[in-house]
């Protein structure tokens, strides 16, 4: 079960689906598609870390400058941080369909944040820890090192 942790309706639907043998389908929705806050096209000048600035509750964090994941997390916890002011850090996973969580936020970053390539890459001095954070492992990056390191001992 992705989560971290799972809530308990997902643990509960996912045992309801074992025990009856029916299949547990994951939904089409990402976190955004739970969260209340209103969402505008997005132009993004300067990313702040959590504790900086003002947040405005009524406002889509991302638009603000936090780093809210929640475009390429699936939506499977009723947006439960953004609904608190908190950014989605992604712990449920990718949204249905994207194979590396971290290369979807990466290239999605890309098209919205109106900055120079640098600056962008300052922004996050953890891209690891900021991109990937529950799922590294399953990552094309994880992979692509892990046999690099493979061939170098060869
Ligand atoms: S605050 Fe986060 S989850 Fe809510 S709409 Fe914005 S990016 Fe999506
Ligand atoms: S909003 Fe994001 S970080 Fe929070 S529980 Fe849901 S998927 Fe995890």
């Amino acid at each position: 079960m992705p989560g971290c942790p799972p809530t308990s309706k997902n643990l509960l639907d996912a045992l309801t689906a074992l025990i009856s043998g029916k299949p547990f389908d994951l939904p089409e929705k990402s976190v955004c598609d739970q969260c209340s806050k209103v969402k505008q096209d997005k132009h993004i000048k300067e990313f702040h870390r959590t504790h900086e600035g003002h947040i405005d509750p009524s406002k889509c964090l991302l638009d603000q400058g936090y780093l809210c994941l929640g475009f390429a997390t699936i939506g499977l916890c009723g947006a439960i941080c953004p609904n608190v002011n908190t950014p989605c850090k992604g712990c449920f996973g990718p949204v249905i369909r994207v194979r590396d969580h971290g290369a979807k936020i990466i290239s999605a970053l890309g098209a919205v944040a109106e900055m120079e390539p640098d600056k962008l890459r300052e922004s996050f001095p953890d891209p690891i820890g900021s991109f990937y954070f529950t799922d590294y492992a399953a990552s094309y990056l994880s992979r692509i090192r892990a046999e690099t390191r493979r061939k170098k001992k060869k």
